[in-house]
C-alpha cells in the first residue's frame, strides 16, 4: 500500500537546533524516527521575533481578560510581535498536513503553558496555549496538532498519525487527482472514515456519488471540508466496535477459543483508553493475512501509515484524556 509522505510544521527546539531560552535542543525518539517517513518544516517563533539564543525567559500574563506575552527582566510586552509573526508565518504556510509543537512554551505549547497572574509577584493561576500554537489551531482547524510529550502516549499517537498521513494523501489528491482517485480514496479509507464519523463519511459518499452537478474543484473543496469534519476529535468507540465486529464476523468459525476471547478484551482496554485503536484492529488484521481477505486487507484502517512509527522508542506516558 502507498503511504504519502507528510509535511509537518515543527517546533525547531525539538532535535533540530539549539534554540531553547537557555540554549539547549530537545530530543524525542518520535520525532527522529518520524523525519523518515515525513518532512518537517521546523520553526522557532521566539528567534523568528528577534529574541536571542540563549535569552530570558518569557511568560504568559493574564491581563484585563487578555493574554500577553511578556519578558519579565527587559519588562517588555511581546504580544503585538509575537501576532504579527504568528500572522504572517501562519498565511504563508501552504501543503502541511501536521504541526508538532514543544509542550509547556509560552509560544508553541499546545494546551499546557503556565499562565501567571500580571505582576513581578504573579503566580501561575492555570495553563493555556502558547501564542504561536493557538494562532496555528485558529489558522488550521483540520490540521492535526500535538506536542512532543502527549506524542509519547500510544493512544494520542496513533490518532495523530492515522489523520496526518490521511490527510498528507488526500492533499496529494486534492492538487491533482480527478475523479477517479477520490473514489479510489474513499474506497481505500472507508472503514477509517467510519470509526471517526459515519455521518460524514455518508455525506462525502452522497456527493462523490452524485457529484451534484459541481466542477472537480467545488467537489473537491466540499470533500475537503467534509473530511476535516470526520476527523475532528477521536474515533468513536461504539463505531469502532461496530466496524470490526463486522469484519471478525467474516472468519468467526475459524478461530480458536483463545483468539475468540482476546479480542473483546482488547477492544475493552482500548474503550477505557490503555491501549490504542491499533491494537484490536492488528489482531483482525493478522486473521484476515490469515485468512486472505482480498478487498478487506487493502482498507487504511488496517495499514494506515508505516509500522515503524507504531513502536518508537521512547518512554510512554499516562494522560487524562479527555
Ligand atoms: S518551544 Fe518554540 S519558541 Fe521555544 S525554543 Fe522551541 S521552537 Fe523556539
Amino acid at each position: 500500500m502507498i503511504i504519502s509522505r507528510p509535511r509537518i510544521v515543527l517546533s525547531k527546539c525539538l532535535e533540530h537546533e539549539a534554540c531553547r531560552y537557555n540554549g539547549e535542543m530537545i530530543r524525542s525518539a518520535f520525532v527522529r524516527t518520524l523525519m523518515k517517513h515525513a518532512d518537517f518544516i521546523p520553526v522557532c517563533p521566539e528567534e523568528a521575533i528577534g529574541l536571542g539564543i540563549p535569552r530570558d525567559p518569557i511568560r504568559i500574563e493574564s491581563a484585563g481578560g487578555a493574554q500577553r506575552l511578556y519578558q519579565m527582566s527587559s519588562a517588555t510586552d511581546l504580544t503585538d510581535r509575537m501576532k504579527r509573526f504568528s500572522r504572517n508565518y501562519l498565511r504563508g504556510l501552504k501543503k502541511i498536513d501536521g504541526f508538532i509543537f514543544k509542550s509547556r512554551s509560552p509560544s508553541c505549547g499546545v494546551i499546557d503553558a503556565k499562565l501567571f497572574e500580571s505582576g513581578a509577584e504573579g503566580k501561575v493561576i492555570g495553563k493555556t496555549a502558547g501564542l504561536f500554537a493557538a494562532a496555528a489551531v485558529t489558522r488550521f482547524p483540520c490540521i492535526p496538532v500535538e506536542d512532543e510529550e502527549r506524542l509519547t502516549n500510544r493512544y494520542l499517537r496513533d490518532n495523530f498519525l492515522r489523520k496526518l498521513f490521511l490527510l498528507a494523501e488526500w492533499r496529494k489528491i486534492h492538487e491533482k487527482g480527478g475523479m477517479r482517485d477520490i473514489i479510489i480514496f474513499q474506497t481505500k479509507h472507508k472503514l477509517t472514515l467510519m470509526v471517526f464519523s459515519k455521518t460524514q463519511l455518508q455525506k462525502m459518499e452522497t456527493l462523490v456519488a452524485s457529484q451534484a452537478g459541481l466542477r472537480l474543484t467545488e467537489i473537491k473543496n466540499r470533500y475537503r471540508e467534509l473530511l476535516c469534519r470526520a476527523l475532528t476529535g477521536m474515533p468513536r468507540y461504539k463505531s469502532t466496535l461496530t466496524v470490526l465486529l463486522q469484519v471478525a464476523d467474516g472468519f468467526s468459525g475459524l478461530l480458536t477459543t483463545k483468539e475468540k476471547t482476546a479480542f473483546p478484551d482488547a477492544m475493552e482496554r482500548y474503550r477505557r483508553r490503555e491501549i490504542p485503536l491499533s491494537v484490536p484492529v492488528n489482531m483482525i488484521h493478522s486473521r484476515l493475512k490469515r485468512f486472505g481477505e482480498g478487498y478487506l486487507h487493502g482498507q487504511s484502517i488496517f495499514n494506515p501509515y508505516p509500522h515503524e512509527l507504531m513502536y518508537p522508542n521512547g518512554s510512554e506516558k499516562r494522560y487524562r484524556l479527555e
